[in-house]
């Protein structure tokens, strides 16, 4: 028999125009330096059909590419409104990029327009000259002045365009399946490469980011998205945000721990989200200078695995950290780690939270050996990750169509290149990046693990461990640290701290002591510059 059910697309339109209609008193919020700028989910409704006004007019039209150039600000949540509403594709650029990779970027991705933050003007205006596609470019947050355009392209203000366009539009009609997104995988380990999420996905992940197994958001949740627009669409937050009816707390330009302490200060967000490298930032200025922070319910960390010691550190401020693990391919919520029913003992339920967790129903996941073989769900056996789901991508964007390579695709599952062991009760753990392994005598070392329990030592605020040529052994570990004072970097000392956690044949030998270790644009330790600095001889 037919099911009955009515159909209906699951369009971003659809959301924006839900969280104007339903939410009045809630709306997204950004900090200035000194107070919130906050815009309700009316004015995000009206200021987004008044930008795909202005929009239409420049020329944009069904599937054309609008890029933005910006930080977390209201005027980005706008973009993140208009562009897919409109039936346009939202890019979202990372600005971290080295100038080259950006101009790939938005050559690439064919972008005709990009909206830039005033801040940011200058940089986006020496990269425009070798990106010809580019017709308009619109300035927010400051005079259009503040670019210096090239022949060729319109500068405009943002405020000014959309000051008098209608504020409802009349959304077309589109196929959940079309595109909604664009987004660069950041690079760390190859070139980046592009990902396009569609209305469905978006929509079906948003359920997910809201629903209790992943962030578990609602209403009455005001929420600190310090993970960049450009990073994986801040992990699906700003259209949670329409879903969910939350308070989206934008922290802008203003990304060091003590702005982030003083955002917190003032609207005590009750969740908050950013890679580990942050709140080592923030726990840093929390001891210098305490502050509660307990307003936070829950504090979800994932973008590279979070030592446990930190998980502790946050149970101390009152401020609990959730693990999770994702990708730019995997929208990115892949898994989420809460302590199973029936766990209530504290020390118990942390030999879960510290594990990448369980896949929520869309995700399908297996481990995949050397030779093709997929490896059983014991806890100890290790594979290639493997997933798939309606919002894991199963392609890569080129402009001559989406790519499926072998080496990043398997029979239709993605190949996320991480190897993971998965438990009997499904929760994963994520042993280290494919490329990151360290091969030594034979057997394989995981940087995370060395890494994880060196910063478990007090002494230590950064360790990112590396793989080094060696004549006798393939490769041996080498360690660059952050310590708090210079009388910790003491190489003999750490390796005895470490020698009660690891195997003998583990403890590196090779050790140096930074200020800070290089970071990729989405803040990971950036291994790829750590190997190639090593190797140089920046570090002997
Ligand atoms: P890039 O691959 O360029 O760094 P992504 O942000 O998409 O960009 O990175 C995804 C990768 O980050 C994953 O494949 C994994 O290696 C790592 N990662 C993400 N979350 C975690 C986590 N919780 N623990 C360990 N590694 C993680």
């Amino acid at each position: 028999i037919a099911a009955t059910m009515q159909t209906g697309e699951l369009t971003i339109a659809r959301l924006l125009e839900y969280s104007r209609r339903t939410f009045p008193e809630t709306g997204v919020t950004t900090w200035s330096g000194t107070e919130l700028r906050p815009m309700s989910f009316p004015e995000l409704g009206d200021r987004s059909a008044a930008l795909a006004h202005a929009l239409t007019k420049l020329g944009i039209g069904r599937g054309d590419r609008v890029a933005t150039f910006m930080w977390n600000n209201n005027e980005h949540q706008i973009a993140y409104g208009a562009v897919p509403a409109m039936g346009a594709v939202l890019h979202t650029l990372n600005l971290r990029l080295s100038p080259e990779q950006a101009i790939f970027i938005i050559n690439h991705a064919d972008d005709q327009v990009i909206i830039v933050d005033a801040s940011l003007a200058p940089m986006l205006a020496r990269y425009v000259p070798a990106t010809p596609g580019v017709r308009h470019i619109i300035v927010a947050n400051g005079p259009a002045s503040t670019f210096e355009a090239p022949e060729g392209i319109t500068v405009h203000s943002f405020d000014d365009l959309i000051a008098d366009e209608p504020t409802t539009f009349a959304w077309p009609e589109m196929d959940e399946k079309d595109a909604a997104v664009m987004c660069y995988t950041s690079g760390t380990t190859g070139d980046p490469k592009g990902v396009v999420y569609s209305h469905r996905s978006i929509w079906l992940h948003s359920m997910q980011v809201c629903s209790s197994s992943g962030m578990g958001l609602g209403n009455t949740d005001s929420v600190l998205a310090i993970v960049p627009m450009f990073h994986v669409m801040s992990w699906g937050l700003p259209y949670a945000a329409m879903m969910a009816g939350l308070t989206l707390v934008m922290p802008d330009r203003f990304l060091q721990p003590e702005p982030l302490l003083a955002i917190m200060a003032k609207a005590k967000p009750t969740f908050a989200a950013a890679v580990p490298t942050i709140w080592q930032g923030v726990a840093a200025a929390l001891a210098a200078a305490p502050q509660d922070i307990s307003h936070l319910r829950e504090v979800v960390v994932g973008g590279a695995a979070v030592p446990p010691s930190m998980i502790r550190q946050f149970d101390d401020f009152g401020a609990p950290i959730t693990h999770a693990w994702g990708m730019t391919e995997t929208s990115p919520l892949g898994s989420v780690s809460r302590a199973p029913f029936g766990v209530t003992d504290d020390e118990k339920a942390f030999a879960y939270r510290v594990t990448q967790g369980r896949f929520p129903a869309s995700v399908e996941a297996r481990l995949i050996d050397d030779d093709g073989n997929e490896v059983p769900w014991d806890g100890e056996s290790a594979g290639e990750l493997e997933v798939r789901g309606p919002w894991i991508t199963g392609a890569y964007y080129s402009p001559a169509g989406p790519v499926v390579s072998s080496e990043k695709f398997h029979d239709g599952w993605l190949r996320t290149g991480d190897v993971a062991s998965i438990s009997p009760d499904g929760y994963m753990t994520i042993v280290d990046r494919t490329k990151d392994l360290i091969k030594t005598g034979g057997e394989w070392i995981s940087s995370v693990e060395l890494e994880n329990t060196i910063m478990s030592n007090p002494t230590v605020t950064e360790a990112a461990v590396v793989a080094v040529p060696d004549e006798k052994w393939d490769e041996r570990p080498f360690v660059l640290a952050v310590v708090a004072d210079a009388a910790n970097a003491d190489p003999a000392s750490l390796r005895e701290h470490l020698a009660g956690f690891v195997p003998r044949w583990q403890l590196p030998e090779r050790w140096a002591f930074v200020a800070e270790v290089p970071k990729t644009s989405v803040g990971k330790f950036d291994k790829k510059r750590i190997r190639a600095e090593y190797a140089d001889g920046a570090y002997e």
